[in-house]
Formats: structure tokens, C-alpha cells, sequence
């Protein structure tokens, strides 16, 4: 099903996003996108953010307007809050069942694409295991449709970086100041690669990358971060620590990755490993958690976690990035 299509030259899906006006008429990558876009977005999602236990926001923004989710790889959690986010603003919202639709009988992305722009679809939101997908689609899409990037192979998750930036901006102080350890399968994880994005535009203090060297980005991927495979160093003093999973689905040959026991004695985000951060730091995971893998169980329900938080902030960041879109249109 995936890898079918042509892999599209990712160089300039940045300058692809914006219109001629300089408004966000796609979203495919935070890289290129600059550090006042970035606040305005967090700003507006924090709009769409109710107080804990009272109703969720609801605007008609979007009403008339029609939302398809093309999720070609599993989701849980970014597909029911594009799905609860397009409903929440008044827009008409499609969950096109991939493992029924005509793809799986040799459809081709394309195809499937026009097809629903002749029923009159304005935004797709499309995950896909394949690079190069989601901007492959927006060079061919009708001038007033917009195309969300809701996860595409090792390669970017924009709005997952957004909800990361947002949690943490409600937790700390200033960016500047913070040391921020991403834990885990950093080399396969499109989350590793967005949030990073995120926080070297928004000028965060110190970045590091850790994970067995096995599993180590390219470095030129993560300009200006720091690179380790020590969890120790890695995570001494820091004021953010969000663990990853191993993506087993984009691993083609398991050898050289540690066991279970050995992983999480290594690398596993634990009560015990969590006494060489700060004692203020928080615990982040953008799910789905192997518990006891990459993470405690204890730890990600503790007082430390914002996990819950992180899926909160989810609806809220893709109700202000399809308002925003929706906007661009309208002003079309
Ligand atoms: N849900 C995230 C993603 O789609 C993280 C993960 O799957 O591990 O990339």
C-alpha cells in the first residue's frame, strides 16, 4: 500500500506551505517555518484550551467547510483529536476507512485524492509510512485545498511538535533556559524530529538526543543538538524529559537493538532515572507507550507526568492549525 508513489523532493516542501501572502496554506514540516508563526500558532491553540473538567471549545469557523482524515498508518490519538478538532470548529468531517477503501485494490494516492476533491473535501489530513508523501499530494492538490501532514515515515509530525512545544511553554519559563532530553529511537522517530525542529526555532537552551548509537540520528538532520548515548549524562540537570518508543515498523533488521531488560535498564525514562534531571522536571511521551520498555508505568501516571496533558493540548493545536488554514482560504 505504501511506497508506490514517487518519494518527492523534500528540500522546498518549507517554502511549499505558504501562500503568496505569506499565510499557512499547508502544513507538511515546522523546519523553515519561523519563530513568530510558531508563537501565533501556540497562542491560538491556547484559545481552544477550557479550563479541566468544563465543556471543550466549540467555534463555527469551519462550518460548510469539509475535512477528510486519510490516516494510511495506525493512529489513536492524532486521528480522534483531527477528527474531534474539525467537528469542534463546525466543519463536516470524513474518516475514510483506508482498510476498506480502494487504495488497498491499487488506487493510487492520487486518485484517491481527486476523487475527494470532486466531493468537495478543502482539507486533507493524511498520514502516511512513506517520505515525501503528504508535499507530493499539496503540489497536486486544487488551489483551495489544504493538506495537513499528520505523520509522514521517520520524517516529520508537525502538529506533534507544536502540542510538545505548547506542554512545555506551560510548564517552564522561557525556552532559553530550558535543557530539554529526548529519550529513545531517536533515528526512526518522525516526533524526535518535529519537536526538535520546534525547539531550536524557538530557541530552546540546550537539546539533547539520546538513545543506543544503534539508534542515533544523522547529525546533520539535528543541527546544534547533542548527540549521546549515555542516558545518565544525557538527562543530568535537564528540565524536560520526554521518552520514545522504539518504531519497530520502520526497523528492518532488529539486530543490534537491545532486549527488553536491557533497553529499559539503559534507556528506560524511570523513577531512578528521573533523580539525575531536576527535581522540577517533567515527564513527556507523545504515545503510543510501551510501558516497562521505554517508559515506567509508575512514572507516566505520576505527578511528574504531563502526558494527559500533551493529548489535551492535541485537539487544541489542530483546532488552531485547521482554523488557521481555514482562514487562509476564506481569504482566497
Ligand atoms: N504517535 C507518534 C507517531 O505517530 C509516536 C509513535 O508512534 O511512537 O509518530
Amino acid at each position: 500500500m505504501n511506497a508506490i508513489e514517487p518519494r518527492t523532493d523534500l528540500q522546498d516542501e518549507a517554502s511549499l506551505q505558504l501562500d503568496a501572502n505569506g499565510k499557512l496554506r499547508h502544513l507538511l514540516t515546522l523546519k523553515g517555518l519561523d519563530k513568530g508563526l510558531l508563537i501565533d500558532m501556540l497562542d491560538d491553540a491556547e484559545g481552544y484550551l477550557t479550563a479541566p473538567g468544563s465543556q471543550p471549545a466549540r467555534s463555527r469557523v469551519l462550518a460548510g467547510r469539509t475535512v477528510a482524515n486519510l490516516f494510511f498508518e495506525a493512529s489513536t490519538r492524532t486521528r480522534a483529536s483531527f477528527d474531534l478538532a474539525g467537528k469542534r470548529l463546525g466543519a463536516d468531517v470524513l474518516n475514510l476507512d483506508v482498510n476498506t477503501s480502494s487504495r488497498k485494490k491499487g488506487e493510487s494516492i492520487l486518485d484517491t485524492i481527486y476523487t475527494l476533491e470532486a466531493m468537495q473535501v478543502d482539507v486533507m489530513v493524511v498520514r502516511d509510512a512513506s517520505a515525501g508523501v503528504p508535499a507530493y499530494i499539496a503540489r497536486h492538490v486544487l488551489d483551495h485545498v489544504s493538506i495537513l501532514n499528520a505523520g509522514e515515515s521517520d520524517v516529520s509530525h508537525p502538529t506533534q511538535g507544536l502540542l510538545d512545544v505548547l506542554t512545555i511553554r506551560q510548564h517552564k519559563d522561557s525556552f532559553e533556559n530550558l535543557a530539554v532530553a529526548i529519550v529513545g529511537d531517536i533515528r526512526h522517530s518522525r516526533v524526535a524530529m518535529s519537536t526538535s525542529q520546534a525547539l531550536t526555532t524557538l530557541g530552546v537552551g540546550e537539546l539533547r538526543l539520546i538513545s543506543p548509537a544503534v539508534l542515533a540520528p544523522d547529525p546533520e538532520s539535528v543541527p546544534g543538538a547533542i548527540i549521546s548515548d549515555n542516558l545518565k549524562e544525557g538527562i543530568r540537570d535537564a528540565d524536560v524529559v520526554m521518552a520514545l518508543r522504539i518504531q519497530r515498523e520502520r526497523i528492518g533488521n532488529l539486530d543490534g537493538i537491545p532486549g527488553i531488560d536491557e533497553y529499559f535498564a539503559n534507556f528506560g525514562i524511570s523513577h531512578e532515572s528521573m533523580m539525575h534531571a531536576k527535581p522540577d522536571a517533567i515527564v513527556m511521551h507523545p504515545g503510543p507507550m510501551n510501558r516497562g520498555i521505554e517508559i515506567e508505568g509508575s512514572l507516566a501516571d505520576g505527578p511528574r507526568s504531563v502526558i494527559t496533558r500533551q493529548v489535551t493540548n492535541g485537539v487544541a493545536v489542530r483546532m488552531a492549525v485547521l482554523d488557521r488554514v481555514g482562514k487562509t482560504m476564506a481569504a482566497r
